[in-house]
């Protein structure tokens, strides 16, 4: 608090704009930290809400249940790979995690062969809860906690030139390994960091050989990100355990949902109460939460999304071309209608660079929130941003480029 600047004041929102206090516009490239998908204040999912909130604001979820968690819920797994069967609520992505952990290490424990070890992405980043930050990178966001993080072995991300030794280490592991979580083809936090579909389908595939569980985290990638539904829409080996929020609700408001194969339900189904997954948040599966994501799930489903999606991967590939060759682009990389570009700084990259505080400034200053993570800048639009809206971002940032 000693050293941050102040709050901007931001009164109403309208598609990808926020206004502040002063009347001021910003157009939120970050979709307010990745969970915004078809822009703010969204009439269809407003009124759901509004309706919703009439009808039934909450209701314990023990022993009792409501249409919109069910519905939500079935409505989901038509989504998802084949292999999805179960959905358990929580209240975030965070949460979503810990559920998804705590599975893993229950389905070994339920059978009698406790397995305790997991096995995660260098620089991963899972939440900052205890569980998901055990199984995310070490970094200067965990450092106070370090040596009270559980242990997890950590990998490289997959390669042509490494997956051979990330399987034999895999294997090496194998009879102790309760999971292997992942983010799949795009590291957020780590800084947009991307790495190819085939390498982890190896990997995913060995693991399954393997008898290792695999925790798919669609907390960021999920709904479209990517260009398909889901990351895994890349893949062909399909994870045990999936994990979503952020756009699940179109970012309208806190939702955790982790799902699961019935293999998994099924070893915590008996008699022995012992067995059961004992996980339970006072606000699980809150129906306007549920109505929330129903609503942004019509969104999803309708024909303007994918065709959005598309004009913006068009948009940004353009914008690639034209800046890949400045002398200040060390890299410019992109998956979906995510892109990101590392600026050349010469030595310093770290999250706390001087660098990163003058570009969020510049861009802010210009009415546009970008967010850069060290030197590193991305753009990451609500679905529903203009392609006038985009070139004005890609114009500000050649700007910054010729000019910092
Ligand atoms: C944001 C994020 C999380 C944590 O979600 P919260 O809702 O912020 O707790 C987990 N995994 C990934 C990949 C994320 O990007």
């Amino acid at each position: 608090m000693q050293t941050a600047g102040l709050p901007v004041g931001i009164v109403r929102g309208e598609g990808a704009v926020l206004f502040d206090e002063d009347g001021k516009e910003y157009i939120d490239a970050i979709s307010s930290w990745w969970v915004n998908l078809y822009g703010h204040a969204h009439p269809h999912i407003a009124q759901k809400i509004a309706e919703q909130l009439n009808k039934l604001e909450h209701v314990i979820f023990a022993g009792f249940t409501h249409e919109p968690a069910v519905e939500l819920a079935e409505r989901l797994i038509m989504l998802l790979p084949d292999n999805q069967k179960k959905v358990f609520y929580s209240d975030n992505g965070s949460t979503a995690i810990e559920v998804a952990i705590k599975m893993c290490l229950q389905y070994w424990h339920n059978q009698g062969q406790p397995r305790t070890k997991m096995l995660a992405f260098k620089n991963a980043y899972h939440g900052d809860t205890f569980g998901a930050m055990a199984v995310s990178g070490r970094s200067a966001f965990t450092a106070a906690f370090d040596n009270l993080l559980f242990e997890v072995e950590f990998i490289d991300l997959p390669t042509k030139e490494n997956i051979q030794d990330l399987k034999s280490k895999v294997s090496n592991l194998s009879s102790g390994l309760a999971c292997f979580i992942f983010e799949p083809l795009v590291q957020g936090s780590a800084g947009m960091i991307m790495y190819e579909a085939e390498w982890l389908d190896e990997l995913l595939k060995h693991c399954k050989q393997e008898h290792v569980l695999t925790i798919d985290d669609e907390v960021f990638t999920g709904f479209g990100r990517t260009g398909k539904p889901f990351a895994c829409n890349y893949i062909t080996e399909q994870p045990d355990i999936m994990c979503f929020s952020k756009g699940l609700t179109g970012g309208t408001m806190a939702l955790g949902v982790t799902t699961c194969t019935s293999q998994i339900y099924d070893m915590f189904l008996s008699d022995d109460r012992m067995k059961t997954l004992f996980h339970g948040h006072s606000f699980t599966a809150n129906p306007i939460a549920c109505t929330a994501a129903l609503a942004s799930m019509d969104l999803f489903t309708s024909e303007e999304t994918p065709a959005n999606i598309q004009r913006i991967i068009v948009q940004h590939q353009q914008f690639k071309l034209q800046v890949e060759n400045h002398p200040k682009v060390r890299t410019i990389r992109q998956t979906g209608t995510i892109i990101a570009l590392e600026w050349e700084t010469g030595n310093s990259t770290s999250y706390l660079s001087p660098l990163r505080d003058r570009l969020y400034h510049y861009f802010l200053d210009a009415g546009i929130i970008l967010r850069p993570l060290g030197n590193i800048i991305y753009i990451l639009p609500p679905y529903c941003i203009s392609n006038e809206q985009l070139a004005y971002i890609y114009s500000k940032i050649i700007d910054a480029l010729n000019e910092i």
